[in-house]
């Protein structure tokens, strides 16, 4: 999300006379674009912010702005905190980033973090900052009032609000248009999308109509509204992409109640049923986090044992993080001691290693579909690239080039990458 809004300041900035810096000596202003989501987030921003102090003292006109969750979450606390940052700008303000800058370059610090219950940069071409010309991230949301008790979203993105499909659709044949082979819709629950009678499986069915050749992916569904409808659609179109991004949790109905997630462990295994029965070769992500307020051994053990049973192709896996203003901390003791939490967090990351690895090994054999992203990172004579369930293969070049498909066929694995052969 951090990275599609990037590239709306980028496209808000260029408009407005800016351009990019080759390098930190020669820029007029740094703006880190930061999330809030855990405090370790939190702490490498000011790491990189006390970072910056030695290149502003070689290079005076250097200012820094922090924008996104952490400027809304602080507001000028964080200016007071961190002296060498100039402004800060929350995620619904970046229209007013010129402005702000310009009354910056005068010697003024500023601080524009007002929440809107409208905006969604539905107008702006976002400017494709690092992109491969490839793949492309589109927001369709903003915000959320899920009010998940541990999460501090609802507080720094203010609430839902939807895109006009139509700009959605125009974006996504644009970037096709230009060479994109792949777009993903962005929100923080993108299964409560709605705008006038446009709700999510009927903007993918939108955006999937595009083209045949354009995959479509999207992150993330919250489980308590994931809909057969949603699944029925994703089962209708080849191009929207097999893989599903469904964040659990906690194994444990007690902690789910007190995560205020709104739905159980039965709930979610019915949904998990849901997509296998549309789409036998979907693979399933999940988020999970160790150690939440009053977790028991037991409770930690139902989460192993979900994991167990629903065997996913990957997951993100967090130790708890109190948040300040959240319904867990005004109201849960965060009383699971750190170590215990990383024990825990590990025992998650062994089984779930093990389970990835298992599922590769059963991959190979099996061709598929891949979309060419680029060269892979070990040697320049392989090629990786994606199949539609999200997971990465690596393959000898030979005639293939980036942005186009090619059949590959597994010929091995680790837990993390599969391997293969060109087969077409
Ligand atoms: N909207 C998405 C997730 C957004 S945040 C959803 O609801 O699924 C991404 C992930 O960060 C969450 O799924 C959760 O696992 C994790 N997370 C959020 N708040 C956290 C906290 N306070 N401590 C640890 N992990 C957290
Ligand atoms: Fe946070 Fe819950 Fe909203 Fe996801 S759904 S962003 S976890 S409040």
């Amino acid at each position: 999300m951090n990275f599609a809004d990037s590239e709306v300041v980028g496209a808000i900035l260029r408009d407005a006379g800016h351009c990019l810096a080759e390098s930190v000596d020669g820029a007029d202003f740094v703006l880190i674009n930061t999330c809030a989501i855990r405090d370790n987030a939190e702490q490498r921003v000011r790491h990189r912010v006390r970072e910056l102090r030695a290149q502003q003292g070689r290079n005076k006109r250097l200012r820094i702005g922090i924008l996104g969750c952490m400027a809304e979450r602080l507001q000028s606390r964080l200016m007071a905190e961190e002296d060498n940052v100039s402004f800060v700008c929350g995620p619904d303000s970046y229209r007013r980033l010129p402005q702000l800058m310009a009354q910056v370059r005068e010697g003024q610090r500023g601080a524009e973090v007002e929440l809107s219950t409208t905006e969604t940069y539905a107008d702006i071409e976002p400017v494709r900052l690092a992109s491969n010309g490839i793949s492309a991230y589109i927001s369709i949301m903003r915000g959320c009032q899920n009010y998940c008790s541990y999460c501090v979203v609802p507080y720094t993105r203010g609430r839902e609000r939807s895109r006009d499909p139509q700009t959605i659709v125009a974006e996504a044949r644009g970037l096709f248009e230009r060479g994109y082979k792949e777009v993903t819709l962005l929100g923080q629950n993108v299964n409560s999308y709605r705008f006038d009678n446009v709700g999510f499986p009927e903007l993918m069915a939108m955006v999937a109509e595009v083209s045949s050749l354009l995959r479509v992916r999207f992150a993330t569904s919250h489980p308590k509204d994931l809909s057969n409808e949603l699944l029925e659609v994703m089962a209708r179109y080849p191009n929207i992409c097999r893989c599903i991004h469904l964040p659990v949790q906690s194994g444990s109905n007690r902690m789910l109640k007190l995560m205020n997630r709104k739905y159980t462990v039965e709930w979610y295994l019915d949904r998990m049923a849901a997509i296998r029965h549309y789409m036998p070769d979907c693979s399933i992500t999940t988020d999970v986090i160790a150690g939440f307020c009053s977790e028991t051994l037991e409770d930690h053990e139902a989460t192993l044992e979900l994991f167990r049973k629903v065997r996913y192709d990957y997951a993100y896996m967090f130790k708890y993080s109190q948040r300040e203003g959240t319904y867990a901390a005004k109201h849960l003791p965060d009383d699971i001691a750190d170590e215990e939490k990383t024990r825990r967090l590990n025992e998650i990351i062994a089984l779930q290693g093990q389970i990835a690895l298992e599922n590769n090994r059963q991959e190979v054999g099996r061709e598929y579909e891949v979309l060419v992203e680029g060269e892979s990172h070990r040697s320049k004579e392989q090629l990786f690239g994606r199949n539609s369930q999200n997971k990465v293969l690596v393959f000898d070049r030979r005639d293939a080039v980036p942005g186009t498909y090619r059949k590959v066929k597994v010929t091995d694995c680790t837990a993390a990458t599969l391997i293969g052969e060109l087969c077409d």
